[in-house]
């Protein structure tokens, strides 16, 4: 990074744990950057790195946006789908530059095995959709002309159709794992999702040159891969 930077406040990079962290590490050290704690050992929520302009926060996924939003974080990176329930709420003051093509999956409809998901439709249902992705649910099924009652849950949204809560689950599908081992099957994709570098918009402007290395070196390391 700038070695001019050395010594100013460091840029700080806010992350969740678990596969975004993961598949973060490689793109960092592309850009010569290593991480020496591991969040899932490590109870820290502040990791700095060997760049001493540079320093990570761990912050639960949903809460990412919101840390870059107001500067707390100059950048970070969230998946498109808590990234697009969040600007539904709060839009402005976000910058997405770069698609990372990290934490590739699909946000999709499921249902339990023999529930048939398309005669409903047809048929004009009404539908119980248990999902957290409340906009893009309502956006989806309201393109579709489809009816619903949304459930709002917070995880272990494969368990709604189970137990009778939901006719329907919202949620993303990397494996389909998940789903196989609780007898449900995905019927439609709503998104393809991918991970997105984010950047508060004023510190693009009043931390441009720290942040320009970064971004050049995210932008360089995000290769396509095969979903
Ligand atoms: P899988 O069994 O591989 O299809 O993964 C499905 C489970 O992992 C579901 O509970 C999803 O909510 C969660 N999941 C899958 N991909 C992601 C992702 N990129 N980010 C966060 N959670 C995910």
């Amino acid at each position: 990074m700038n070695p001019a930077n050395t010594g100013a406040k460091p840029l700080t990079l806010a992350l969740s744990k678990g596969r975004i962290f993961d598949e973060t590490l490689p793109l960092l050290a592309a850009a010569g950057i290593h991480v020496s704690e591991n969040p899932e050992r490590s109870r820290k929520l502040i990791l700095p790195t060997s760049d001493p302009d540079l320093r990570l926060i761990i912050v639960r996924a949903s809460d990412v946006p919101t840390y870059v939003q107001y500067g707390a974080a100059d950048l970070g990176i969230a998946g498109l789908d808590v990234l697009a329930e969040h600007i539904r709420d709060h839009p402005g003051g976000l910058y997405q530059p770069i698609d990372l093509n990290i934490a590739r999956c699909r946000l999709c409809v499921a249902t339990r095995e023999g529930f048939d998901y398309h005669e409903a439709v047809r048929q004009g249902s009404r539908l119980s959709v248990a999902t957290k992705y409340l906009h893009a649910s309502r956006e989806h099924f309201g393109r579709k002309g489809v009816h619903i009652d949304l459930i709002k849950l917070y995880g272990s949204m494969e368990l709604a159709p189970l137990v009778g809560l939901a006719d329907v689950i919202v949620d993303l599908v990397s494996t389909g794992n998940t789903l196989k081992a609780n007898h449900l099957v995905p019927v439609e994709t709503i998104a393809e999702i991918s991970a997105r570098l984010i950047v508060n918009q004023a510190a693009l402007k009043t931390r441009a040159r720290a942040l320009a290395p970064l971004l050049d070196a995210f932008g360089r390391a995000a290769q396509p891969q095969p979903a």
